[in-house]
């Protein structure tokens, strides 16, 4: 065991040159970091995985992020949204396999047309399931507050907007600067989120091209002082028809790309204790037990893509997503035998709301 190494792990705090120091761990010491991570989650949140069925409700988007496959200006995608039967489909599924929650996310528009119907089905979700209702994360982007209140009305509990990277100067270079692309309202539509008392998620892109770890360093430090209830990072993974990918001979190798993201989830873990952190999809791109792997670094959240398979080829925000059919019984004993390997166990029947959030509002409320 490494003690210089193991000092920092017991700090109370860190400050930013430990968390760089963390974030370029390799080897045995990466591997220390990780069962210091898995440790904390044990003690503090337990063993435990809770699955959010993930319904990729529309590719249907407003915005042009430079990163992403879907934004408005690609071609190539069939543009699609979700039938009311569709989606009631995928939250059967989901209710029938006895997982607490489900998520329902999208490309972002906030036409009125588009904000009633995701209100309608919020409240159809809840009425059809009124006596055991599922909880519901929202990953929907930046609406006004008007239309969070609603869909908090309807029956939403949680909300995932990503800060995407934490710098303002970073932000501007994966996004348009323009007034529908600005950190400064990104940051404004987290804070409302959080006043509205969501179940607030964020986080960000690891290695992505003009990023260090300082960068990272300075996100996970935004995530304690926002502090976040939720978080779901994945490994930048690059598009071909974006205008990020002609930065691609800058990247770091993919296996890289992973493991930096493996560290950030772990150093998260011990930084946010109570926290849920997910295992993002991205992770299995590049390694197929990519989410496991995440659980045994302190991430304690999967979300199966319950989108029906027909959809997939056109929900691909990144190159190599996986289009496996999640949404069979072989499929998810699979998982549930990985989730079990790993050690951990799985959260059936339980909405598996993050401690943090309780303990932020009792703590809000002295
Ligand atoms: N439109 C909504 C939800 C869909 S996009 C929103 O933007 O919040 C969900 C997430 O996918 C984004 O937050 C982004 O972090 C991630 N994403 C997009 N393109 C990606 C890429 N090329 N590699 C990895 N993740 C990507
Ligand atoms: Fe649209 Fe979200 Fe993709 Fe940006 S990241 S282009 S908002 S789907």
């Amino acid at each position: 065991m490494n003690t210089a190494l193991d000092n920092v792990l017991n700090k109370a705090s860190f400050d930013k040159s430990d968390l760089v120091y963390l974030l370029s761990l390799e080897g045995e010491d990466e591997q220390q970091l990780f069962e210091k991570a898995y440790e904390i989650k044990a003690k503090y949140i337990g063993k435990k995985t809770y699955f959010r069925g993930l319904i990729e409700f529309s590719n249907i988007c407003s915005k042009n992020c430079y990163y992403c496959g879907i934004r408005r200006s690609t071609k190539s995608v069939d543009r699609y949204e979700l039938s009311d039967e569709e989606v009631m489909g995928a939250v059967k599924f989901a209710m029938n396999h006895n997982w607490g929650s489900i998520v329902i996310q999208a490309g972002e528009r906030s036409n009125k047309a588009f904000t009633d119907r995701i209100t309608q089905l919020l409240k159809k979700i809840k009425n059809t399931y009124a006596e055991n209702p599922p909880g519901i994360t929202l990953s929907l982007g930046e609406q006004s507050e008007e239309v969070f209140q609603e869909w908090f009305d309807a029956g939403a509990h949680r909300y995932l907007l990503r800060i995407e990277s934490s710098t303002k100067s970073l932000y501007e270079k994966i996004h348009p600067v323009d007034a529908v692309h600005s950190f400064d309202y990104r940051l404004e539509n987290l804070k409302r989120l959080q006043k509205l008392n969501y179940q607030t998620g964020t986080g960000v892109m690891v290695g992505m091209p003009f990023q260090t770890l300082e960068h990272l360093a300075d996100d996970l430090i935004f995530m304690r002082d926002f502090d976040i209830d939720m978080c779901g990072m994945g490994p930048y993974i690059e598009h071909s028809e974006t205008p990020l990918y002609e930065h691609r001979h800058q990247l770091m190798p993919t296996e890289a790309r992973f493991r930096l993201t493996l560290r950030m989830i772990a150093i998260l873990r011990i930084m946010m204790k109570d926290i849920n952190i997910a295992s993002a999809t991205a992770l299995q791109a590049i390694h197929p037990q990519g989410r496991e792997m995440a659980l045994k670094a302190g991430a304690n959240v999967i979300m199966p893509n319950l989108t029906p398979v027909k959809y997939h080829e056109n929900y691909h925000l990144y190159k190599n997503k996986p289009t496996v059919n999640e949404e069979t019984d072989i499929y998810i004993q699979d998982l549930i035998k990985n989730i079990h390997a790993a050690g951990d166990s799985v959260g059936h029947g339980e909405w598996g709301d993050p401690k943090h959030y309780f303990a932020r509002q009792s703590k809000n409320s002295i």
